[in-house]
């Protein structure tokens, strides 16, 4: 089989598994609203709202049939190529397109192959950055040293020096995880579940700590421990996960209580959250697919934890774990908790201005930024330095007067 039709094989089955952020222009429309509100209709129009992972729909264009996305990747956008060295796998994850025994056209690359085929393709300008991952075969470690020699055949022969991210295989060692360290711009474990016991119900054959989390930890044993220069580039790669969301009957309090260690503890870069759907000739085939707007709710809480100051905590869980679905988190603890006792803009901290809806990090800044220059008094002074402004009138005092009125004649 050739090459690109190895590589179109590939794609027709990878779109369950999120690459890098690819804004702008993913808006959510392939989802359906959940129980209407004005909250759930403004965070589709805000720019302000967390992005969703694209690539979720079936590819449609050309490039994406070859498993090529417009990606943000090391702060730039670049077209990836998301794709792997094997479709065959001796696993037997019971979501997966290419769990072992499942009847569907296989295909392998040898390193060589892949690498060469990726430069073509670079040099002809379709593509500056691959994402790669792989079924496993002969074990994890086996699988791994496939993937470093490609990386080592990218880098070293044919002197590649754009975005890489290699996926870490399940048993792989930790001297493979050292060197892939030393090789790739992005490393990514994907945990699937967020603990073993929900990990059982979805790839019995993995194993949550010593195979999962265990390589994600070396990772930040070893940006902790040694200098900087001896990674990639002369940084140490980032670290990103993947959850299936809603085929186990995990909750979010269980999803989001890891996102929170791996954020905190191994400074995990993103936490994606992948809503199940079921695939065809698999064990979980007839279970329902996820409400996307779980999926949502999730990044949007796991951007809260990250990036806002809030604690596990705060978050607006009901009795079973769940978040909300009809109102996002921000807004559920700032309509319980900043109603009574509003922020004045004009004195509060950074952390508590990122508590009001619509203040972003950027916002925080901008406002901490134009408060040197004297007192922001009305929704304009806000919107001028850059604010949104159409969510936080309830929440916020201006020089100790509540903007609703202003908000309204504007
Ligand atoms: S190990 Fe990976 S490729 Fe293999 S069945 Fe599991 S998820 Fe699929």
């Amino acid at each position: 089989m050739e090459s690109l039709q190895k590589l179109r094989l590939f794609a027709e089955q990878m779109d369950l598994e999120p690459a890098e952020e690819t804004q702008p222009g993913c808006a959510p429309n392939h989802i359906p609203l959940p129980m209407a509100g004005p909250t759930s209709q403004s965070l589709i129009s805000n720019p302000h709202s967390p992005p969703l992972p694209c690539g979720a729909s079936r590819p449609t264009n050309p490039k994406q049939q070859l498993g090529i996305y417009k990606a943000v990747a090391g702060g730039k956008t670049v077209p990836l190529l998301k794709t792997m060295l094997t479709s065959a796998c001796e696993r037997n994850c019971y979501y997966c397109p290419f769990r072992a025994g499942r009847n569907y056209r296989r295909a392998t690359f040898k390193p060589e192959e892949m690498a060469n085929t990726f430069m073509d393709m670079q040099r002809a300008g379709m593509v500056n950055g691959l994402f790669l991952s792989s079924g496993i075969i002969k074990g994890g470690a086996s699988t791994q040293d496939k993937l470093l020699d490609t990386a080592e055949i990218l880098r070293n022969k044919h002197d590649f020096r754009g975005y890489l991210h290699l996926k870490i295989m399940p048993g792989a060692e930790r001297a493979q995880v050292e060197r892939a360290m030393q090789l790739a711009d992005r490393l990514s474990v994907n945990l699937e579940a967020p603990n073993t016991r929900r990990l059982q119900g979805l790839a019995p054959m993995k194993e949550f700590t010593e195979e999962l989390v265990r390589p994600l930890q070396w990772i930040e044993e070893v940006r902790r421990n040694r200098p900087q220069y001896q990674g990639w580039n002369g940084r140490w790669p980032s670290t990103v996960t993947q959850f299936v969301v809603g085929a186990v009957g995990e909750s979010d309090l269980e999803l989001l209580s890891t996102s929170d260690y791996l954020y905190r503890q191994l400074r995990l870069g993103r936490t994606y959250f992948s809503a199940f759907r079921p695939i065809p000739d698999t064990p979980l085939e007839a279970q329902a697919a996820e409400n996307p707007w779980r999926e949502h709710r999730l990044y949007q809480a796991s951007f809260l934890l990250r990036d806002y100051g809030f604690d596990m905590e705060e978050m607006p869980f009901d009795d079973d774990g769940k978040l909300p679905l009809a109102v996002d988190p921000k807004m559920g603890w700032a309509q319980r908790n900043l109603l009574e006792d509003p922020v004045e803009v004009n004195r509060a901290d950074r952390e508590s201005l990122l508590r009001v809806p619509g203040i972003g990090p950027r916002g925080a800044e901008a406002i901490l930024r134009a408060r040197r220059q004297g007192k922001l008094r009305d929704v304009n002074d806000l919107r001028q330095i850059g604010v949104v402004t159409t969510r936080l009138a309830s929440f916020v005092l201006l020089d100790g007067h509540r903007p609703a009125r202003q908000l309204r004649l504007l």
